[in-house]
């Protein structure tokens, strides 16, 4: 098996995740893709902790600040501000509330294109528009209009690492090395193995 195109992600069950008994039902969706379960810890993070975690990528305020401002216009609103910076800043002290008010679950998964393979399951940022059949699109039905206007952030149930990069950088600031467990699932073989020898008796 080619090694290079098996990638490692980090999810995180939020604190309405826990809140919301629904730990089996996220923890289900990315088992049953055939994705293996390689860390696991449960706790509160300090608010400086999640700023850490949402600000690894220097880029992430400016893009966020960019994605949340165009959110505003197209549901024909005015944004807070016209400044990407300012306007993540604001996004990310309401994150630091909310992910910090309870436990959370934070996992690394390995397989396959595990970046993508995840983000799919997660559904897109915002419930009210994720796709049918993602985690974010059937359990949950928060939109950005109702989080703004609560000047909360969305509850979107889970967070998953968005590229290759962000997710090396986010499971070293999560995980000690030794605390990624390094074994064999018996599917690997049906998923991955070229010759699909011992099988048959
Ligand atoms: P993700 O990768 O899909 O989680 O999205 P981002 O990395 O852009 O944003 C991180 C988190 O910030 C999201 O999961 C939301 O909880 C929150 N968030 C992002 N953009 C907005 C926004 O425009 N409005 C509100 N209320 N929350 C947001
Ligand atoms: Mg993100």
């Amino acid at each position: 098996m080619d090694e290079s195109k098996i990638e490692k992600t980090l999810v995180l069950i939020k604190p309405d995740g826990i809140q919301r008994s629904l730990i089996g039902e996220i923890v289900q969706r990315y088992e049953r893709i055939g994705l293996k379960l390689i860390g696991l810890k449960m706790l509160v993070p300090t608010s400086d902790f999640v700023e850490k975690h949402y600000t690894l990528d220097p880029e992430w305020r400016m893009k966020n600040g960019e994605k949340t401002i165009q959110a505003y216009k197209e549901k024909g609103e005015n944004p807070p501000t016209e400044d990407p910076m300012e306007m993540s800043g604001m996004t990310l002290e309401k994150l630091k509330k909310y992910m910090s008010s309870s436990p959370v679950i934070a996992m690394v998964w390995k397989g396959a294109n595990a970046v993508k393979i995840v983000r799919k399951i997660t559904g897109g940022t915002e419930p009210l528009t994720s796709d049918v059949g993602t985690i974010r699109g059937d359990y949950v039905l928060d939109s950005y209009q109702i989080s703004d206007a609560s000047d909360r952030s969305i509850r979107n149930l889970v967070h998953a690492s968005g590229s290759v990069k962000e997710a090396e950088d986010e499971i070293n600031l999560w995980f000690k090395p030794e605390e990624l467990m390094k074994y064999k699932l018996v599917q690997e073989h049906i998923l991955y193995d070229v010759n699909l020898d011992g099988i048959l008796e």
